[in-house]
This record gives C-alpha cells, structure tokens and sequence, in this order.
C-alpha cells in the first residue's frame, strides 16, 4: 500500500486520486480551499435562497428547503445553516435506521427541539433486515441497503411537498479526495444516485418477495424533481467552515451527545467520538473495509484531523496502528443475531473478501506493509 505523504490516505481507498508528488486528492483540495472565492460562493448561495423562497411561493409550498438528517454534526450543522443564517423555512426529514442507538435518538430529538417541524420515513424493519442481509452476503457490505433511504429521503419528500430546494451535506467527491467517481465535484447533489455506494441501483434488491411496492422509501423519482426544477445543492460547496472538525465542534455547543469520553476506541475502531453516532451497524462495516480495503475508520478520522492541524501525521500513524479495524465481539455478534447468522459463517464471508495487501505469517493476518512501518 501507499499513502499521502502529506495524511495518512491509503491507495486502496476504491476512487482514490494520487498527484505525482503522492499528495492526495483531499490534501488538494485543501490547499485549494484556500484560493477559492469563498464570497462569491456566497453570492451564489444567496441567489438560490431568493430563487427558493420565490419558487416556495409559486408552489404555495410552505417549506422552501428540506434537509435529511440524521441528527449527527452534519445534519445540526445544516439545519441550523439553513435556518440562521439564510433565513430559509425548514422542514427536516429523519431516516431513522433501523436498530437506532441511544444517542442517534437522543441527537435527532434535540435538533427537534432546537425548532423544527421534522418527518421520519422509516422503512419496514422486516424488509429492511432482508436487505441488509443479502448486502452482507453479496457485497459484504451490511450498511449499503440504508444509504439508499437516508438518501431518497430528503427527495421524496421534496417531490411529494413541492419543496424547491434539497441541502445536502458533504461530497464524497471533494472531501475524500475521489475524483473517479461519476460525482461531480461542485454543488450539484441531484446525481447521487451515480455515487460508488448507490450506482448499483435499488431495482437489485427485488426478488425474494420483495417488491417495488416495498422499496417506495428506496428511491426518488429523479425525472418528477428534475421536471419540478428542484434544485439540490451540497452545502460544503458554498460553507467555508464546513469540515468534520468543524461540524463536531459547532454540534456539540449545539447540545449533541456524542459517545462517552471513557470509550474504548478498539471496541469502535476509532478515537473520533463524534461520528456515526446512530447506528452500531458502522464499526461492523468498517472492520469488513478494513479487510478489503487495508483501512478503516480511524483512517478516515486520523486524515480529518490532520488535514485540520489537530494532531500530527506521526500522531496520527500511531492511532491507525493502534485502532483501525477493530470492533467489538459484542457489536459482531449483535449484527449475526440481527441477520440470523453465527459468528463463524460471518467470519468465513468476511475473509473471502480479503484483499492482497494482507499477509498470513502463523494464522494471524498482518498488512505487508502498513504505514508505521515506511
Ligand atoms: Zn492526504
């Protein structure tokens, strides 16, 4: 493997984009941040709430944006963006994942009570437990099924409520620095449909007595929006502060529980307390990337924060090598109960998944050569 001398991004990242001085992709754009026009980006924002609030009038719409939210940073940061400081009405829709933490409960109902009407779409659990399954043994992926409703959600309701405009959060394509993907990188979020996760399409999931009819809160009616001129924007695109760092510590003030202070980070796979608050299905998740792909969560958390110049590289080598991939047999055990499989049959799914910068010295594996060791 080979990683970002400037973070510690692996090569492996699937989409990942390399210059020649092995700088990656997201490590450029953040140097590019610093030359972007950030107050004509503003302009540019203002123009689409006039052009909303206009439109919310035509439509006789009484929202004039909706936000999908998970209650995380992201989703309280773009709440209250969206609220405060454009001056746009509201209406929050949450995809509650099924099996929701504590806190995912306790962080959706205080962006609730900070003053927003709010809808939740939650698919069927029985459906939803039949898709997680299939994802797990097809993809060894159990979270894939779940992206599709957290993301259709904000667009049905925009479609169904006549809601001109859609905030979305983060791009994949600026952030993580994957320029391969069919994802533009600028503020278009209406082709999200075309990102890795969700490219292979709901319509996979039919069969198994599972229907069209039972995938309604899978899927938007992408032709309906464009043809009702719905616009869809990224928010990092137009927000200069928009970061993780950022929008962990600007939730917090805003009153988002985030894990506990004494969370041992080999049972989460990382030290970031912040993310991923609602689901337990993310550590089991990103011990499988960890085997696939060589890197995992604290990965992802460790370049945030030195990108931010929160810790340093050497720093943040010593977390990835201390953390990353490793997850809790409870957390394991809990995702088999849940899918109705034994802990060996997950085990054997995951290895065969196993990508080649592993190596098997004496039954354990170990990366050929990992980060701490260049
Ligand atoms: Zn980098």
């Amino acid at each position: 493997m080979k990683y970002c001398k400037k973070c510690v991004q692996p090569d492996t990242r699937p989409g990942i984009y390399f210059n020649e001085d092995r700088i990656c992709g997201a490590c450029l754009y953040e140097e590019e941040k610093k030359n972007i026009d950030w107050s004509s980006r503003e302009k540019e924002l203002r123009e689409i709430v006039t052009w909303a609030k206009q439109k919310a009038e035509e439509n006789k719409s009484n929202y004039e944006c909706v936000i999908g939210v998970s209650g995380g940073k992201d989703s309280t940061f773009q709440a209250l963006y969206a609220r405060d400081r454009l001056g746009l009405r509201v209406l929050l829709v949450s995809g509650e994942p099924d099996g929701i933490t504590e806190f995912g409960k306790k962080n959706i109902e205080n962006l609730k009570q900070l003053g927003f009407d709010c809808i939740t779409l939650r698919p069927n659990p029985k459906i939803i437990k039949k898709l997680i399954r299939k994802d797990f043994f097809e993809f060894v992926n159990p979270v894939k099924v779940t992206e599709f409703s957290l993301w259709a959600s904000a667009y049905i309701i925009a479609d169904k409520f006549n809601i001109p405009l859609v905030i979305q959060g983060e791009n994949d394509a600026l952030t993580l620095g994957v320029k391969k993907t069919a994802l533009k990188d600028n503020d278009d979020a209406l082709d999200i449909n075309k990102s890795d996760t969700l490219a292979s399409g709901w319509s996979r999931y039919l069969g198994n007595e599972v229907t069209e009819k039972d995938l309604f809160m899978f899927k938007y009616d992408e032709e309906s929006i464009r043809r009702k001129q719905i616009r869809a924007i990224w928010l990092q695109y137009y927000a200069k502060e928009w970061s993780q760092p950022h929008n962990g510590e600007f939730a917090i003030k805003h009153g988002l529980t985030t894990r506990p202070k004494d969370t041992d980070p080999a049972e989460i796979g990382t030290y970031g307390l912040y993310y991923s608050l609602d689901s337990d299905l993310t550590p089991v998740n990103q011990l499988l990337k960890h085997i696939k792909f060589g890197f995992g969560l604290c990965t992802d958390h460790a370049c945030y924060d030195v990108r931010e110049g929160k810790i340093t590289r050497e720093e943040a080598i010593e977390l990835v090598k201390k953390y990353d991939g490793k997850c809790s047999y409870k957390l394991i055990k809990n995702f088999c109960d849940y899918i109705g499989i034994t802990v060996d049959e997950f085990w054997k799914t995951a290895e065969s998944v196993r990508g080649d910068m592993w190596e098997n010295k004496n039954g354990n594996w170990s990366l050929k050569d990992p980060i701490w060791e260049k």
